[in-house]
């Protein structure tokens, strides 16, 4: 499933691209109370996450372009603690919807 998202991501900004559509733009959230300070997604995409004096994971900013490190990032989570969502639609990019 995770190769099958991140396949879908690309397909999708190439097309938003291609056919001059809004660049589409993804939120992202860090649930704290499920972060276990692993650092993963900081060491994955350092320019996404960062880790706090209390060794919780935050985004650095609260939307970002699409970005295959940050959806990677939300894969591996060990506790899936991150989502990504549309901030236009309120539509998940992930986890996706099932
Ligand atoms: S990968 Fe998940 S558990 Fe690890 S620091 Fe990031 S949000 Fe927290």
């Amino acid at each position: 499933m995770a190769d099958g998202a991140a396949e879908g991501m690309a397909d999708g900004m190439a097309r938003g691209t291609a056919d001059g559509a809004a660049a589409e733009r993804w939120r992202v959230r860090v649930d704290r109370g499920l972060c276990v300070g692993s650092g993963m997604c900081a060491g994955s995409a350092p320019g996404a996450f960062a880790l706090d004096a209390g060794r919780r994971s935050r985004p650095l900013a609260e939307e970002t372009d699409p970005s295959e490190a940050v959806l990677a990032a939300a894969e591996t989570c060990p506790v899936e603690a991150i989502t990504i969502s549309r901030p236009d639609t309120g539509e998940p990019v992930f986890p996706p919807d099932e």
